[in-house]
């Protein structure tokens, strides 16, 4: 409890930092893509300067993303929330997760019959499924199996923040490298990452935290090295009140972060 509590202050702190940062960062690229792409205009494509000047341009793109990523984390984006059934979500995001995570991983879902209300942004919290999913590819490279199910907690909760009362809960699991504790406890962090540079920015679970947290949520991690991972997801149920929006065909499909 107290160590999440820390954990969750923490992440505060940095989403803060991170957030001013990204914002003030992005209004300097913003510029230097703007004059990369007024250089271009006076050079022929041929010439050795109108490439340096693309270079300029796709290391701006890049940075940009960066901090696309960082302001996400950091919780600047609003939200709007919407009744939804979450077993609806799931059954949605099943649709468009082959092209995540490829042909060799199997996907299977278990989904409780019966629905459950939440009240979230819909495309924040398919955000959060896909990050889950594009790590559970990273962690397969020789296929696997990946897999999302639906539950029901009652009783308080374990983790800090959640309140008490009747919480939703998306588990997802993966049978790829899994990792060691040391990494399951930074996986949060932003820009941690064990990838290789250029593969991972270290910001798709920080992301994710920050996601939930929004919500009123908690995740929590379990991996086993060799094994796999599983996360797990509470999200307050909302019981009564108006009925359920429905999800299909409501946005795009979101990017990896
Ligand atoms: P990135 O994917 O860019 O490295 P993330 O924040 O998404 O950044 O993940 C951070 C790190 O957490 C990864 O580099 C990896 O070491 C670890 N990780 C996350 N999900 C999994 C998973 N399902 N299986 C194994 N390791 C994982």
């Amino acid at each position: 409890m107290e160590e999440q509590l820390r954990q969750a202050q923490k992440m505060e702190a940095v989403g803060q930092l991170a957030g001013g940062v990204a914002h003030d960062f992005n209004n300097v690229l913003t510029v230097i893509a703007g004059y990369a792409n007024i250089l271009k205009m006076d050079l022929t494509p041929e010439s050795v300067h109108y490439g340096l000047a693309e270079q300029i341009s796709a290391a701006a793109e890049r940075a940009a993303q960066l901090t696309r990523g960082l302001l996400a984390f950091s919780r600047k984006q609003a939200i709007s929330p919407q009744r939804c059934d979450l077993g609806e979500i799931v059954r949605h995001v099943e649709q468009f997760l082959g092209r995540i995570i490829g042909e060799d991983i199997q996907v299977k879902t278990e989904i409780l019959p019966e629905p459950l209300p939440v009240q979230v942004d819909l495309a924040q919290i398919e955000q959060v499924l896909v990050n889950l999913a594009a790590n559970a590819r990273d962690a397969m490279p020789g296929g696997g199996v990946f897999t999302i199910a639906t539950g029901l907690r009652e009783g308080s909760s374990y983790a800090h923040g959640a309140a008490a009362g009747k919480h939703a809960v998306i588990i997802v699991a993966d049978s790829g490298e899994g990792m060691d504790e040391a990494t399951s406890r930074r996986i949060f962090e932003p820009f941690f990452t064990t990838k290789e540079v250029g593969k991972g920015t270290g910001l798709g679970m920080a992301i994710v935290y920050g996601i939930v947290q929004q919500h009123k949520g908690s995740i929590s991690v379990s991996s086993t090295p060799g094994q796999g991972t599983v996360f797990t997801i509470e999200l307050p149920l909302v019981e009564g009140g108006a009925a359920l929006q429905p999800v299909l065909g409501q946005q795009s499909v979101p990017q990896t972060g």
